[in-house]
């Protein structure tokens, strides 16, 4: 994603919003932390959040961070990006896309890709699931980590 330079501006309103519509005060805490997740694309950790919140609130606790971040993710203003092999991650921009992790030194960088926005949604009658969105992880290696493994392999 290339961050619109009104992106985290933009996401503030989302927040005054849903904190409005749903009777929630508008903290700083909870404005450190969606400012914090706004301008940065890197898909950070609650931990990675925490740091970075901690640094402007000194007082903050991690399990605030990380309960303010869940609640992000619920009310639909955050997205999570969880993965059964590393720590959740998360990425303000809940418009969809998708993601590239990098399995040596677990960068994510969004991909973007038309094609694969189009991909015909399976229909599961089974089970009675109904898919209403989906986005693709893909995993494989970054550029600096593919150029550690070449430089190896012509050792
Ligand atoms: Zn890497
Ligand atoms: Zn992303």
């Amino acid at each position: 994603m290339s961050l619109h330079p009104d992106f985290h501006i933009s996401k503030m309103h989302e927040l005054e919003q849903v904190c409005r519509s749903k009777g929630l005060p508008m903290t700083v805490q909870r404005r450190a932390i969606m400012e914090s997740l706004a301008v940065r694309k890197d898909h950070p950790t609650a931990d990675q959040v925490f740091e970075t919140v901690q640094a402007r609130i000194p007082g903050v606790s991690r399990t605030t961070v990380y309960r303010v971040l869940e609640t992000f993710v619920q009310y639909g203003i955050v997205q999570k990006i969880n993965s059964p092999l590393a720590r959740a991650r998360f990425d303000a921009d809940t418009a969809r896309h998708h993601h590239l992790r990098c399995t040596g030194c677990d960068v994510m960088v969004d991909l973007h890709d038309p094609s694969l926005d189009r991909l015909p949604l399976p229909t599961p009658v089974d089970n009675g699931f109904q898919i209403h969105d989906y986005t693709i992880s893909f995993t494989g290696r970054c550029p600096r980590c593919a150029g550690k493994v070449d430089n190896r392999r012509g050792v």
